[in-house]
């Protein structure tokens, strides 16, 4: 089945389950779509090739990669697979939104890239804002966000000031600098005692 993406058929617009969805037609297919942010298009549709047809496909179309698509549900039961679309569609915005903390403008850290089961971060320093690539496992990194064991447990072969990058969010030099600006201040209060 091909995506409809003709927007000079008219159209007009409805709302399932928080999603809104176009309705229109070309020579093939009468369909409701919506299209996200990813490129992907999610449609209920049906093929008027098919006078007798009465069955509609939901189905999801990645039009920036040609040829990925997958027909998801059929049936004669229109609200149903509308229902059932909105939640699959909810479900991978979901998936894909990324978070960021409120008080950083920019993220701490970020998946460079994915290599079977190993993530390559790209580790932001909160001083400085050096990067550095820092190799992990995935089901560490899990751990790790969800804060579930101590940082050396949850990276055992990452390096000293790399768990530090990771967990503290500074590099090995802003956190010297931060080390000796704390321990002059405490000389000088001691000094400031003992005059
Ligand atoms: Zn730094």
């Amino acid at each position: 089945m091909q995506p409809n993406t003709d927007t000079n058929a008219p159209q007009s617009v409805i709302k399932f389950g928080g999603i809104t969805y176009r309705h229109g037609s070309n020579k093939q297919f009468e369909y409701f779509c919506h299209l996200d942010s990813y490129a992907v298009l999610w449609q209920v549709s049906r093929d008027l090739r098919e006078i007798e047809n009465v069955q509609w496909s939901a189905s999801v179309h990645h039009l920036e990669r040609e040829g990925l698509d997958l027909i998801l549900m059929q049936g004669e039961n229109l609200p149903e697979l509308f229902e059932q679309l909105s939640e699959f569609i909810k479900l991978s915005h979901w998936c894909r939104q990324k978070v960021y903390p409120i008080s950083a403008d920019k993220p701490h850290i970020t998946i460079k890239s994915v290599e079977c089961t190993t993530l390559e971060l790209k580790v932001r320093c909160q001083g400085c804002g050096e990067c550095e690539t820092v190799r992990v496992e995935a089901a560490d990194y899990l751990l790790f966000l969800k804060a579930a064991a101590p940082v050396h447990e949850t990276f055992p072969r990452a390096t000293l000031s790399q768990r530090k990058l990771l967990s503290r969010g500074d590099c090995s030099s802003c956190w010297r600098a931060i080390f000796e600006e704390a321990s002059t201040r405490e000389r000088k209060r001691i000094k400031t005692l003992a005059g």
